[in-house]
């Protein structure tokens, strides 16, 4: 089974992402790690964020064992991340892993923006994660916060609107639910919650496929 989470940035689809395939014993993939690590790449030779030749040997050449790099997690990159993400070539390059790594036995879970619209229109499940702008740039701030880094919460909202707006109007691959995607807003939910949603979502339509 793949199941397929989109949503904006800071709407908690990675973590949520996480606890299902585990929930279910699935492989997971945050698959904005991907553009963030090809962004963080571009930042490390000091290349401009919009060479596009750069930006796509990066992608080819992605080594999965630096997807746990910490600095990959920060808003900087993130905002970098956001910019690579619009470059078509770039998303093209990384069809394939995503996909692959989609297909691998024993089920996956995909998390990103275009999961359930480009990477795997036919996934099993598709959710979509959505939350107040305000409730996202709180947890964002408290997560940075925990982790040791400066927040400034006005910061962060600003730059989880922007993103939002780049990631919602881009030409290509734009974020927006597939047409059957099942909408989790998840503002007034804890972590525990959301995950509860979530897993009522995809057995209610396993139920609905045995019942078929
Ligand atoms: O989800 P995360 O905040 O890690 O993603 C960073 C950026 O990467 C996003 O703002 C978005 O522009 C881009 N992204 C994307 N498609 C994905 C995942 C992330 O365009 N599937």
């Amino acid at each position: 089974m793949i199941i397929a989470i989109d949503g904006p940035a800071a709407s908690g689809k990675g973590t949520l992402g996480k606890r299902l395939a585990h929930h279910y014993g699935y492989r997971h993939l945050d698959t904005g790690v991907i553009y963030r690590a090809v962004a963080y790449a571009l930042m490390s030779e000091g290349a401009d964020l919009k060479d596009e030749a750069r930006a796509v040997a990066a992608a080819l050449e992605l080594d999965p064992e630096k997807f746990g790099n910490p600095v990959l997690k920060t808003q900087k990159v993130g905002e970098a991340a956001s910019v690579v993400s619009a470059i078509a070539r770039v998303r093209e390059a990384l069809v394939n892993f995503q996909r692959q790594f989609a297909a691998d036995p024993p089920g996956a879970v995909l998390d990103g923006r275009d999961i359930g619209t480009v990477i795997c229109p036919h996934a099993d499940v598709k959710i979509f994660v959505v939350a107040d702008p305000r409730v996202r740039a709180r947890r964002r701030t408290l997560e940075a916060r925990a982790r040791g880094e400066e927040a400034d919460e006005a910061a962060v909202l600003a730059d989880i609107l922007s993103r939002d707006e780049r990631d919602q109007n881009r030409p290509i691959a734009p974020l927006k639910p597939a047409p059957d995607a099942y909408l989790l807003d998840n503002s007034n939910l804890d972590i525990e919650g959301g995950v509860r949603a979530a897993i009522d979502i995809v057995e209610a339509v396993r139920a609905g496929r045995q019942r078929v």
